[in-house]
């Protein structure tokens, strides 16, 4: 993040922050509707925000499919959920608490 722009920085960062925010939004709906629209634990599919991305294998993780993930192409998002179980927020809070338990190194931050 080295590179600057000093003119129209403020109104190029605006408009970098909405296409972002817009391609996110796209990807992510693309990802729930890939990994079949609904929680693979209970079935859960009401709210897509609610849904989430749990990596089976975190030694593969490459990125964070809830954050930076989504700039990626397609292709390397889809790899990424080839490794990754859609999990509503609830399982996932579960899930993490098992793994936990379990003396598994899971991570505090969720994935
Ligand atoms: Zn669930
Ligand atoms: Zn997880």
């Amino acid at each position: 993040m080295a590179k600057v722009e000093s003119r129209k920085y403020s109104d190029r960062r605006q408009y970098l922050i909405a296409a972002v925010r817009a391609r996110r939004k796209k990807v992510r709906h693309m990802a729930v509707e890939h990994k079949g629209g609904r929680c693979e634990i209970c079935g859960y599919d009401r709210c897509v925000d609610a849904l989430e991305f749990h990596h089976n294998d975190l030694s593969s993780k490459k990125f964070g499919i809830s954050e930076k993930g989504y700039t990626r192409s397609w292709a390397t998002v889809k790899d990424e959920l080839s490794k990754c179980i859609m999990i509503c927020a609830n399982c996932h809070r579960e899930l993490h608490a098992k793994l936990a338990a379990s003396g598994g190194n899971s991570g505090v931050k969720s994935e």
